[in-house]
């Protein structure tokens, strides 16, 4: 394992993003307003420019494309990127993820409470 002062690569750092997106994702408004759903746009749009691995920001550039990200609600948002990261599951040869249990990985938790 690579010590945790060095620069991240490409598994480390798709970890720790695929933690951010999902989490924003996660507390993303319910009933966004016309603002939250534009800064959301902005945001995705950005990311997918700035995503330091080339390979990585081509293919979600065009993902993004086929399947614009649906900024209607808090669950469709996360649905979409849970959708996008079983699309990169997928090409990784990765187990898909149950997009039903989106929020309770990343906002809720599990009902054993183990997470609280
Ligand atoms: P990760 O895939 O990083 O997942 C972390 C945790 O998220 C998992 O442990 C699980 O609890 C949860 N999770 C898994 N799937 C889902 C889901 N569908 N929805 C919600 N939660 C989920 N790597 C490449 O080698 N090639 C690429 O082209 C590539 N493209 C990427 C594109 C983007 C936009 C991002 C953010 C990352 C990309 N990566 C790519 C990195 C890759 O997706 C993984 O992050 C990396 O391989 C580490 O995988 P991991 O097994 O640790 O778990």
């Amino acid at each position: 394992s690579i010590s945790s002062d060095c620069p991240l690569m490409r598994d480390d750092l798709g970890r720790a993003s695929w933690s951010l997106l999902h989490t924003i994702a996660a507390y993303y408004p319910k009933s966004p307003k016309s603002d939250d759903k534009q800064t959301m746009k902005e945001f995705i749009s950005a990311f997918s420019k700035l995503f330091p691995c080339p390979e990585c920001r081509e293919d979600f550039q065009e993902e993004i494309l086929k399947d614009p990200p649906d900024l209607s609600d808090r669950l469709s948002l996360s649905k979409w990127f849970c959708n996008q990261h079983n699309l990169v599951n997928k090409k990784l040869g990765k187990p898909s993820f149950d997009c039903e249990k989106v929020l309770e990985r990343w906002k809720t938790g599990p009902e054993d409470g183990r997470c609280d």
